[in-house]
């Protein structure tokens, strides 16, 4: 275990709202139960229950946004979700987050990632690094792992950078929205599109003309597929051919000859599959059969807050 947290690593699947910590939830829910939104002691009991369904996430997604949906908060939990990654010692983080629009708070799509940029500049004790390039021509990922010193700073580094998020209970146009963002930030740390949500809600033909939409700019794309066995939807998702894919738990024979053949990266996230029952166990998980398959393949947390695991922890 302290050879995984010691070892440099990249995280290319974690949501921004997942990946909150438990002491942050049960903190912001007290205030909200202070100022009689919500009632504490029920919320308190969902944040700390162990071992969720798929539909119970989704609802719990549902409460987290009560809790975190402005701007300051947006803030704070970005800034401590890159600085929780980058203490076990990632050095590459993608983190994805769905950009809201929120009248009641006055926040809009943009000015919420404005509040994750911030958050990303306050990150604490460690060097965000968002907008320079990934690496220098003269630097390695071997020679500078992190827990490596910054000579001058003495700070670790991570270089983060954002997905922009569409859920799936959005409308085309919102959607087209998040697409749109996404290319106004490509210099701002911006550099891809997922598809997200509830599996089980909205249709594929509704997120489409967004999707066609980046592929035209240019903008990569990473699509979840397969939470569940809808077969019309995995179909279509392997036959858009993105740059990535997250989860694909519930394939068939010849899907998976598909996802084989098409070398696709998938983003795999086992405690999260096994937890929402997308995999059957930790054994029975197909990540066996694709790593065997020499197919390409990154471990991942999905949610670490959710699901109280960590990169190290998957790894
Ligand atoms: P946010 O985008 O609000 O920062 O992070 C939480 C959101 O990510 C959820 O509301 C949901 O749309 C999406 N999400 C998080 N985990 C999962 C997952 O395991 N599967 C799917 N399909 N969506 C997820």
């Amino acid at each position: 275990r302290e050879w995984c947290v010691a070892l440099p690593k990249v995280e290319l699947h974690a949501h921004l709202n997942g990946s909150v910590r438990d002491s942050t939830l049960l903190e912001l829910a007290k205030q909200l139960g202070d100022r009689g939104v919500i009632v504490f002691e029920d919320v308190k009991d969902v944040i700390m229950k162990n071992g969720r369904s798929l539909p119970e996430c989704f609802k719990l997604f549902d409460l987290f946004h009560i809790l975190t949906t402005d701007h300051d908060t947006v803030t704070r939990i970005t800034k401590e979700v890159v600085g929780d990654f980058a203490a076990e010692n990632v050095v590459y983080l993608e983190i994805r987050t769905t950009p809201k629009n929120n009248e009641a708070k006055g926040m809009t799509k943009r000015s919420y990632m404005n509040a994750v940029l911030k958050g990303l500049k306050a990150v604490e004790d460690v060097d965000a690094v968002l907008f320079d390039s990934i690496l220098r021509p003269d630097e390695t990922l071997s020679r500078t792992p992190v827990g490596d010193l910054d000579g001058v700073t003495k700070k670790k580094k991570i270089y983060v950078r954002l997905l922009l998020s569409i859920d799936r209970r959005e409308t085309t146009s919102a959607a087209l929205d998040t697409v749109n963002l996404a290319m106004e930030m490509k210099d701002q740390g911006v550099v891809g599109i997922d598809l997200s949500g509830n599996p089980v809600v909205g249709e594929w033909e509704t997120y489409l003309p967004a999707l066609e939409h980046a592929k035209e700019l240019g903008i990569p794309i990473t699509i979840h597929c397969g939470e569940v066995p809808n077969r019309k939807e995995i179909q279509a998702v392997l036959d858009f051919c993105p740059q990535r894919l997250g989860h694909v738990c519930c394939l068939n024979d010849e899907e998976w000859k598909k996802l084989k053949s098409s070398m696709i990266p998938v983003e795999i996230c086992l405690t999260s599959n096994v937890m929402t029952g997308g995999a059957p166990s930790l054994e029975l998980h197909h990540f066996a059969d694709l790593y065997n398959a020499k197919h390409p393949l990154s471990l991942c947390t999905d949610d670490s807050g959710l699901f109280s695991t960590s990169l190290s922890n998957e790894s």
